[in-house]
């Protein structure tokens, strides 16, 4: 009973946080914030949505925080990534949660990871003791609008499902955001066509769905597996490859470590580009926003090249 009560002050609390208000009727919580943003695109005035991690964060490893099993305790949607992607500290916050809607099987459980066209997925299987944290395929998918297309129609289907009255609400946005991110997709195939074809090396394994939809081929990974760090041998391959075959440049996301990047950009004459992981929610971009914003990036960084003092 006392512990009950104890509970109860704390949700309490947690719903008298600034911020941490909710508004529209249907509570979202997402894992990351572009599942967020596509979340609001569909849901509007109808939704209020949290992610739990930050664009600043590695979705790969976040630390579970009891203020988040409180956000899911309230939740009438979960959105999660899916695919192996959270496995590491989202099961403990569910189970933490104590709320049956959003787990596996309920309507407000949906693993946006089987609505996609995965890639990557290993064809022997991988020990996730061996240290690839991508045993189930690769979980990159939002960096693609492709993809996200296909999840704004999975979370629209959803939300019909869990609040059918307002079907027609989430039909009409779900087709205006098509409409605009149809619109969109054409305009940066266009940005892109004149550099088809361009090598690009990657800190991580996160940038193969943008690179193919893109024409731009990944040359190589200075992780030498998803989620084990760069080895000196790994790297001196990597680098012999870049010197004898320069690719247009190094990406990474901002979370990651960029010393052995800047190096390998130095000694191979390649500029690094890192980018945000994700779109800054919190804030109010969409996620529409945010693709432009790091296309509009990449293809500059590709344009210019490497500074000419660079070189010396
Ligand atoms: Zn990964």
């Amino acid at each position: 009973m006392r512990y009950r009560l104890i509970l109860l002050s704390l949700l309490l609390a947690a719903t008298f946080l600034p911020g941490q208000a909710w508004g529209g009727e249907i509570r979202v919580v997402t894992t990351v914030p572009d599942l967020a943003a596509l979340a609001e695109a569909v849901g509007g005035d109808r939704v209020s949505v949290r992610s739990l991690a930050l664009p600043t964060q590695d979705a790969h490893f976040v630390d579970a925080r009891p203020n988040m099993a409180l956000l899911l305790n309230r939740a009438d949607l979960l959105i999660l990534v899916g695919l192996d992607l959270e496995v590491g500290w989202l099961p403990t916050l569910m189970t933490g949660s104590r709320n049956p809607r959003i787990q596996p099987g309920k309507p407000g459980h949906l693993d946006a990871g089987a609505y996609v066209e995965v890639r990557d997925v290993p064809t022997a299987p991988v020990d996730r003791s061996m240290g690839d944290i991508h045993p189930a395929g690769n979980p990159h998918y939002l960096h693609d609008p492709n993809q996200a297309l296909l999840v704004a129609r999975a979370i629209s289907n959803r939300l019909i499902r869990i609040d059918p009255e307002h079907a027609e609400h989430y039909r009409a946005r779900l087709a205006t955001f098509e409409a605009e991110a149809r619109q969109r997709i054409g305009r940066w195939e266009r940005l892109f066509k004149e550099h088809e074809g361009k090598k690009v090396v990657t800190y991580h394994k996160s940038w193969g769905y943008l690179l193919s939809w893109l024409g731009l081929e990944e040359m190589g990974t200075i992780e030498p597996k998803p989620g084990i760090p760069p080895s000196p041998s790994h790297v001196a391959r990597l680098l012999a490859r870049m010197r004898a075959d320069p690719p247009a440049l190094i990406l990474l996301e901002s979370y990651y470590p960029d010393a052995t990047a800047r190096l390998l950009g130095e000694r191979a004459g390649v500029p690094v580009l890192a980018l945000p992981g994700g779109t800054d929610f919190r804030r109010g971009e969409s996620y529409l926003d945010h693709i432009d914003h790091i296309l509009r990036d990449l293809a500059r960084a590709i344009e210019r090249g490497l500074p000419e003092e660079a070189h010396k």
